[in-house]
Parts: C-alpha cells; sequence; structure tokens
C-alpha cells in the first residue's frame, strides 16, 4: 500500500487586487489574481517531486499555501493523512515541526540578529526536540551533517557566505527531524561554482534521513538532477507530470517541449535553434480563455482558443493537459 505523506486535491488560491479610486467609481469589480487554480497531486513517502516552471506561474504561491504560510482559497491539503486545509495556527504546531522549509534567499530567510545557535536552539526549545543538557552535542553534530564547523554556531548570518548561509537554513529546518521538505528554488540565489555543492548536500541529507520533498525550481535541469518525479507549472495550472524520464524523454505538453529545447545543450553548433517558448508569459490578472497557453505555443488550433484542454492519462504516472496531445498515433505499447 503506498504511503501518500502530501495529497493536494483541487488546491486553488487567488488574489483580489485593490481597485483604483477611478475603478471604484466607475463600479468596476475587484480583480482577481490567480495564483494557484485547481491544482491536485499526490507526494509519496521518500519521493522528490519537482515542480518547474517560469517566474511567475504560481509555483512558490503553491509551496506557500501547502506550507499554511498563505491561506488557501479553494481545495485541500492533507498531510500525513491529516486535512491541513483550514487547521488552526496551535493545531498547526505539530505539523510545522514535521513540514520544514528551505527558502530561496538565504540571506534574508536568516534573522540578522541571531547567531546559529540562538536560531537552531529556539527551534529545538519549541518544538522539544532534546534536553537542555543535550543542546550542545545535537548543535556540533547538526553542523557537522552540512558540512559546517561548530565554530559556526557563535556567528551571525552576515560572517558567512550565500553557500554557508543555505547549509545553515538547512541546518535549521533539519533540526526539528522532519519528515517533509519544501526546498524552494534552494540554489538560485547562489553562484554557479556553488549551486552543484548544495544539490548534492541536500539530496544526500535527503537520503540519509528519508525526507520527502517538493522541490520548486525555474530551471528544469536542477529537477532533473534531484526528483523522481517532475510537475510543469504554467500561469497556476499543473500542465503535465510524470516521472522524470517520462517529462524529459517523453514530453509531450508544448510547454515542457519549449522549457527542455531552451536547455543548453553541450554542443552550442547543434543547438536547437527553434526555442518554442517565445512572448511572455500572459498577466495572471489576465488568464487567456480556452488553453493558458494558447497565447504562446506553437500548434495551437482553434479549439485551443475556446475550450478548456482535457487532461489525458498517457501511462499510470504520465498525464498532459492538452488537446492535441497526444497526438492520435500515440501507442501506449511503447511504455511497455
Ligand atoms: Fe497548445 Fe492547444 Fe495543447 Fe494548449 S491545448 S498546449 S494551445 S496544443
Amino acid at each position: 500500500m503506498s504511503d501518500i505523506v502530501l495529497e493536494v486535491k483541487d488546491l486553488s488560491k487567488a488574489f483580489e487586487m485593490p481597485r483604483s479610486l477611478f475603478d471604484a467609481l466607475r463600479g468596476q469589480p475587484t480583480r482577481k489574481l490567480v495564483g494557484v487554480d485547481q491544482v491536485s497531486f499526490k507526494i509519496e513517502r521518500h519521493e522528490t517531486l519537482g515542480l518547474v516552471g517560469e517566474s511567475g506561474c504560481g509555483k512558490t504561491t503553491l509551496g506557500r499555501c501547502i506550507l499554511r504560510l498563505q491561506q488557501p482559497t479553494g481545495g485541500s491539503i492533507l498531510f500525513e493523512g491529516q486535512d491541513i486545509t483550514r487547521a488552526s495556527e496551535r493545531d498547526l504546531q505539530p505539523v510545522r515541526r514535521r513540514m520544514q522549509v528551505v527558502f530561496q534567499d538565504p540571506y534574508s530567510s536568516l534573522n540578522p540578529r541571531m547567531t546559529v545557535r540562538q536560531m537552531i536552539v529556539e527551534a529545538l526549545r519549541f518544538h522539544k526536540i532534546c534536553s537542555r543538557a543535550e543542546e550542545d552535542a545535537y548543535l556540533e553534530r547538526l553542523l557537522k551533517t552540512v558540512g559546517l564547523n561548530i565554530d559556526a554556531a557563535d556567528k551571525f548570518p552576515r560572517a558567512f557566505s550565500g553557500g554557508q548561509r543555505q547549509r545553515i537554513g538547512l541546518a535549521r529546518a533539519l533540526a526539528v527531524q522532519p519528515a517533509f521538505l519544501v526546498a524552494d528554488e534552494p540554489v538560485s540565489a547562489l553562484d554557479v561554482s556553488i549551486q552543484a555543492q548544495v544539490l548534492n548536500l541536500l539530496t544526500d541529507l535527503r537520503d540519509e534521513f528519508g525526507l520527502t520533498m517538493l522541490f520548486i525550481a525555474h530551471e528544469l535541469s536542477i529537477v532533473r538532477h534531484v526528483s523522481t518525479r517532475v510537475a510543469v507549472m504554467y500561469l497556476g495550472q499543473i500542465v503535465e507530470t510524470g516521472t522524470t524520464d517520462e517529462v524529459f524523454e517523453n514530453a509531450q505538453h508544448p510547454y515542457t517541449e519549449g522549457l527542455l529545447r531552451a536547455l543548453p545543450r553541450p554542443e552550442p553548433k547543434r543547438r536547437d535553434r527553434k526555442i518554442a517558448l517565445e512572448g511572455d508569459i500572459p498577466s495572471p490578472m489576465n488568464v487567456p480563455k480556452g488553453c493558458r497557453f494558447h497565447t504562446r505555443c506553437p500548434i495551437a488550433q482553434e479549439i485551443c482558443r475556446t475550450k478548456t484542454p482535457p487532461l489525458r492519462q498517457l501511462s499510470p504516472t504520465h498525464h498532459v493537459l492538452c488537446h492535441l496531445r497526444p497526438t492520435p498515433d500515440w501507442n501506449p505499447a511503447i511504455l511497455a
């Protein structure tokens, strides 16, 4: 029997935008910005789901709703079988220990007025992880686990480089022994030379501690390195999901294909010049009718401009939201 850690059902988050005085006087209704729109998925224990898409597609909003840092406007979130969609802060307290986050920006995610020791001990005490007598030894082991020396404990965040700060963020998240980690673009603010080190550390720790993970990134190449499954997001919706191999070797959605074509190739001369991702992502305050991707899709037909696309299943794990994919000659036997 599968052990589902996280189940998200029809999750939505819309933001009401304040009206200008002019709009209010003209009696215009309040406008809504679509953050996340009826997203559903499950993550099994020890799985890593990579969530990928361009900036502004709703990935971070989805992550923040799952963590209940933002209140969803529709749908539900089940964490380890418990419906936490509308749980009170008090009921969320034990959940927050099991569910931790590493943020994108290691510079602003650490309190500049607290030393590393103060930050971690605060979390240990709040969640009653160990006795006070055990704190020093616990802290030393934890810092060693993320590749830092105990000398780091009494320094403030400003004393560290970006990569070291992200290691401290990881130590703080792991200190409370979570089961599930949301990693929200954890390396995108770091120098390229440091990114691989932090990613390797993250995957090593995930495996060592048996973590389940939602890994959010805008670069497919990074997601491939980390994920067992991939979900591709566009304008608040998931448009394709599959195992990492299915998405990278047999992408079906034209948006996924565009993201893949934009990846750097080892031989620049042979790089595919047909970059499908032309044009900007439309405003989430003015979502296109029909298929949301039709304004940028190189194979769009009339039906795409008027009708919402169906969710088609290609395999038990591979789904695509599209009118035209898979093509009629699609043969599921090739998956066998
Ligand atoms: Fe392109 Fe149409 Fe498929 Fe949307 S439904 S991705 S516009 S082919």
